[in-house]
């Protein structure tokens, strides 16, 4: 079988240099375990910080070593007696065709309530911090306008649907005119700026004739700049993410919000969705609710066989993705 190995710390923007692609052999499960093979794997931003080295809220990956991230797969082979051969289930594997895991690792999922690549985005992590983050600490009330960066990504497009649901103006910010239509057409946000063609504190002034009362965070930089003069008094700012910094090689400039939080009284808190770990299943049932009646939907950009998986990890960056980035290794 293939394992892709993290062989270097990238420095900047990662390329394929730093992965390497190594042959395996596939193990055997001892009492307790599954051998699973591997059919969806999830490519997300924040792998791109366990490739660094130093403190962060997971391990760094080691180098020379498998990266992993969520998969979705299906157990080929059993010794353990909660599950059996067929059984589809969602881990955080290695980036490999087939593992082998304590049984405590994996959880089945069911893929006839809905695919089981929906379990790796809108049902699964991104789903969840969209709604935690955006219900827990952006707390967007009717008529408010709430504004969310990354919006057509997997966090981003749940959140302003979300924050449609409980009725507030919602204005989306990305990075092509095929995203900006889809954020408009499809997903009914009020307004939507493509930050790569627009200036972004006129568009988002024009967008925004009553001010910002919440902006869920995916990108920093100078997008988010761009927000905090808008404030309203009381404004909440959910830190999800920072994207356009991830491949700093130096320290990033700013934010110099300090003036605009004083002046408005708004709060600005970080987060990861492990905080709310022991809520996953109320958030995973809210959300089911909303897709099945139609209220809520999601979009996912494929990329299909495991020797593209570094392909999907890269493309991240360049923001090919619309929704969720799946790598496809399998049929189920
Ligand atoms: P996305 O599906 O949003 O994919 C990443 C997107 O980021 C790209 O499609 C691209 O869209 C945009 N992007 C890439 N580079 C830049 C840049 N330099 N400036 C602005 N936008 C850029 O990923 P996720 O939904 O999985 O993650 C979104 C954010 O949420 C990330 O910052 C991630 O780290 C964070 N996150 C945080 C979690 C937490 O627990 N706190 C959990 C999950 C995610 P575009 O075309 O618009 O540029």
């Amino acid at each position: 079988q293939k394992k892709i190995h993290l062989i270097n710390r990238p420095k900047g923007t990662p390329t394929h240099d730093d992965f390497k692609v190594v042959e395996a052999p596939i193990d055997s499960p001892e009492q307790g375990e599954v051998l699973i093979r591997t059919k969806y794997i999830s490519v997300d931003p924040y792998l791109r910080g366990r490739m660094n080295e130093g403190k962060s809220y997971v391990e760094p990956f080691k180098l020379d070593e498998v990266i992993s991230s969520a998969v979705i797969g299906q157990v080929e082979e059993s010794k353990s007696d909660r599950f059996s051969k067929g059984d589809v289930v969602l881990g955080a594997l290695g980036w490999q065709e087939y593992s082998v895991v304590k049984e405590d690792a994996i959880r089945k999922v069911d893929h006839h309530q809905a695919p089981a690549s929906a379990y790796l985005s809108v049902l699964g992590m991104t789903g969840l911090t969209a709604y935690f983050g955006l219900l827990e600490i952006g707390k967007p009330q009717e008529g408010e306008t709430v504004v969310v960066s990354g919006a057509a990504g997997a966090v981003g497009s749940v959140v302003g649907q979300i924050a449609k649901i409980k009725g507030a103006r919602v204005v989306g910010i990305a990075g092509s005119d095929e995203k900006i239509s889809y954020l408009k057409d499809e997903l009914g946000f009020d307004a939507a700026i493509n930050y790569k063609t627009q200036d972004v504190p006129k568009a988002l002034e024009e967008a925004c004739p009553n001010g910002i009362d919440v902006y869920f965070e995916n990108v920093g930089g100078e997008i988010g700049d761009a927000v905090f003069p808008l404030l309203n008094n009381f404004a909440r700012i959910p830190v999800c993410g920072a994207i356009s910094s991830y491949n700093n090689v130096d320290q990033d400039l700013g934010p110099r919000v300090q003036g605009h939080l004083i002046k408005t009284s708004s709060l600005m808190q970080g987060f990861t969705v492990g905080n709310y770990s022991s809520r996953f299943g109320e958030g995973a049932k809210e959300l089911a609710g909303w897709l099945s009646e139609g209220k809520l939907k999601y979009e996912e950009t494929v990329t299909e066989g495991f020797d593209h998986t570094i392909d999907a990890f890269l493309d991240l960056f360049k923001g090919a993705n619309l929704g969720k980035a799946i790598v496809k290794v399998d049929e189920i």
